[in-house]
């Protein structure tokens, strides 16, 4: 039987791009499944849209048969969505994109043929990032070597989730059954024989991210800590070198109140040391606060997402083995 690839699409709000998405990527399948000999099909999550997003998606699907949507029962976050979306896909590939078209459709062209040639997984690099802000690129371009410090295996810098996949590459993925999905990192842990296809990122053509700074820095706290426990251990050698310190200089103050006598003084110093390790101390246990909540949030085995209801072609179904 012909092989099918799945393209995965979380959608949150997304009302103003969605019809020129379909728009332009259904062409590009048309021609990659002709070309390759395959079949495709679309797993579109709805992220608890609050706009038209999903009555939009329902319509899309009765439509066409390969179209099958995952509507979740609240907005879970993008992590969570693409991991419904790789749930529910069938293909024996899999390529999650942004619906925005930031990333151009026609690159899977290349993944396809990648693949093809024996490639597991296909990761899209983004050469040219100028239609993100200056601000965002730098704070990027910061995580990405903070996240390589601490982490192994390491993420290549620019890579983002749109990519290509195997089958066997999906199903090591969603054997990782964490609740703080960090994607790209999860993606980048299960190895596999991996290969990159540059591109230009495009501007979002119409809406606006929902990715405030905070956000983005919550999702940087969420991936280095998924993936590293330097972080906390830190802590034990931070201690260990002010001990030291502190016992030279306490050393130094002995032998100075033996030679020179003790005059009362000094007072400035001892608030500022006072203040010093009193931050130290706090910063350390909020550290360690960031990884017991997450613990807590893990030991709970909450479900990733729930899902509300899916929409697939009878015909699709009846076909599948689940
Ligand atoms: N997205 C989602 N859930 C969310 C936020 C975003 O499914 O809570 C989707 C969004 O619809 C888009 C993709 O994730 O398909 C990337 O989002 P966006 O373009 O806002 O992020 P950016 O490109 O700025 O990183
Ligand atoms: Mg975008």
């Amino acid at each position: 039987m012909a092989k099918l690839i799945s393209v995965v699409v979380p959608m949150f709000n997304e009302e103003a791009v969605l019809d020129g998405f379909f728009a332009r990527i259904v062409p590009v399948l048309d021609g990659i499944t002709e070309r390759f000999g395959l079949n495709w099909e679309i797993v579109a999550v709805d992220d608890g849209s609050r706009d038209t997003t999903a009555d939009r998606l329902k319509e899309i699907a009765a439509a066409n048969p390969a179209v099958t949507v995952v509507l979740l029962a609240r907005n879970f976050g993008k992590e969570a969505a693409m991991t419904a979306g790789l749930e529910h896909a069938r293909g024996d590939a899999v390529i999650p994109i942004d619906v925005d078209l930031q990333d151009p459709p026609e690159v899977m062209d290349e993944f396809v043929q990648r693949w093809f040639n024996g490639a597991e997984m296909v990761v899209g690099i983004r050469l040219d990032r100028s239609a993100d802000t200056p601000v965002k690129r730098t704070t990027s371009r910061l995580f990405y070597q903070l996240f390589n410090l601490l982490c192994r295996p390491g993420i290549p810098e620019n890579a983002g989730d749109f990519r290509l996949m195997d089958r066997v590459v999906v199903d090591a993925v969603l054997r990782l059954r964490e609740t703080n999905r960090f994607m790209k990192g999860l993606f980048a842990w299960v190895g596999f024989k991996t290969e990159y296809v540059e591109f230009v990122r495009e501007k979002r053509s119409a809406g606006s991210s929902t990715w405030s700074y905070m956000r983005l820095l919550r999702f940087a706290i969420d991936g280095i800590t998924g993936f590293s426990t330097v972080p906390l251990r830190m802590w034990s050698w931070l201690g260990f070198t002010i001990a030291i310190l502190s016992f030279v200089y306490g050393v130094y103050f002995v032998v100075k109140a033996l030679i020179i006598g003790d005059p009362v003084a000094g007072f400035p110093t001892l608030v500022a040391v006072i203040l010093f390790l009193s931050g130290m101390q706090m910063i350390g246990l909020g550290v360690m606060g960031e990884y017991v909540g997450r613990l807590y949030m893990e030991a709970k085995q909450r479900p990733v997402y729930i899902a509300r209801e899916v929409i697939r072609s009878r015909a699709e179904t009846s076909a599948s083995s689940d």
